[in-house]
Formats: structure tokens, sequence, C-alpha cells
């Protein structure tokens, strides 16, 4: 009698019968249209963030990052595959936000000064804080979800977000921050400031 039994045997047995999603798994595939939607925004801002730098290095830096952004939306690709999904973006207000960020620091910083690369630096970390975040807690549900293939990939991910922070820190602590604190604020700054 298989009947009752089916429902709740997650199709496992492929008699056919469609696997029941959780709501776990409901929230991790929502999860994953959001950092698909995040990294595609990204490699956009990352474009402008790169056509603003003043120095060769950080823009090398935002280069890098482009590309591996890139590579990173295919790698969404194949984890939505991996669950059976089309891949499909969903609207990210945070990634939004940053990015929104970044851009108000372009506007606000001066054109060719190293302040504008120490101030580029944070706005790229906090985007990359939020994809660590992401991708970590996707990690972990995949895990549970027993999708260990897709939790691979996203580790891998995951692992790339680590380093681009963590030269971005270096960047930024072998000189930029230092060259950005030898410049004087242009007058109407300091006036504002007092
Ligand atoms: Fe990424
Ligand atoms: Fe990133």
């Amino acid at each position: 009698m298989p009947t009752k039994n089916t429902a709740k045997s997650n199709g496992s047995n492929g008699a056919g019968t469609p696997k029941k999603e959780t709501m776990l798994f409901k929230f991790f595939h929502d999860q994953l249209k959001d950092v698909y939607y995040a990294e595609q925004q990204l490699v956009k801002a990352l474009e402008e963030m790169k056509k603003a730098c003043t120095t060769e290095e950080l823009e090398d830096a935002f280069d890098n990052h482009c590309t591996q952004t890139s590579k990173h939306i295919s790698r969404l690709e194949k984890v939505f595959a991996m669950i059976g999904k089309t891949p499909e973006g969903k609207k990210c207000e945070a990634m939004d936000g940053l990015i929104k960020e970044a851009n108000s620091i372009i506007k606000e910083t001066k054109q060719g000064s190293m302040t504008r690369d120490a101030a580029l630096i944070i706005a790229a970390q906090k985007a990359e804080h939020y994809e660590i975040a992401t991708y970590g807690g996707l990690v972990q549900l995949a895990m549970t979800l027993g999708k260990q293939n897709a939790a691979t990939l996203l580790d891998k991910t995951l692992q790339e977000e680590e380093d681009t922070d963590r030269l971005l820190t270096d960047i930024a602590e072998q000189h930029i921050n230092l060259d950005a604190e030898a410049e004087d604020a242009p007058q109407e700054m300091e006036e504002a400031e007092v």
C-alpha cells in the first residue's frame, strides 16, 4: 500500500513521485536566487568601481574580482541545475543598497585621490562581507539538505570571496590608507568639519 508512504518518501525510490519540497529547501532556493541577482549586479558595479580607481593596483584587484564574479555566476547556474531548478534572480535589496553606497562614494571623493581608493576598498569589502555571509549560510544549508555537490561548489566561491576580502585589506594596509592620510581635504570639507 504505497499511498501514504510515497508522499512521505520524498520520491527517493524513483517511483516518479516528485519530491516534496520542504520549507528549508524553498528558503535555500530563494537565497540562491538572491545571490544570483547580487552577483550579476556586482559585475556591473565592479566595472564602474574599476574605472573610478586611482591606483593600478586596486584597478587590477577589481578587474580580477570582476572575472571571478562571472565565474561565481556560472557556478550558481550549476547549483541551480543540481537542485533541478532553472537559474533565476530575485531582487536583493541589500546588494542594491551596498552598490548605491559605492556610487555615492565615487561621487563624494575626489577623482585621482588616494582617499577615493581607501573608500572604494571599504565599499567593496562591505559587498564581500555580504557575499561571505550568504555563501557561508548556503554551504551549511546545502549540507543539511544532503546536497553535498552543491555545498562543495558554493564553498569554492566562499573561499574566493574570503581571499578577495583579505587581498583588499592587504592593499589598503600596504600604502593606500597611509597615502590617503597625507592628503589635504579640499577647503569646503575642512570648513564643514568645524
Ligand atoms: Fe561573488
Ligand atoms: Fe565577491
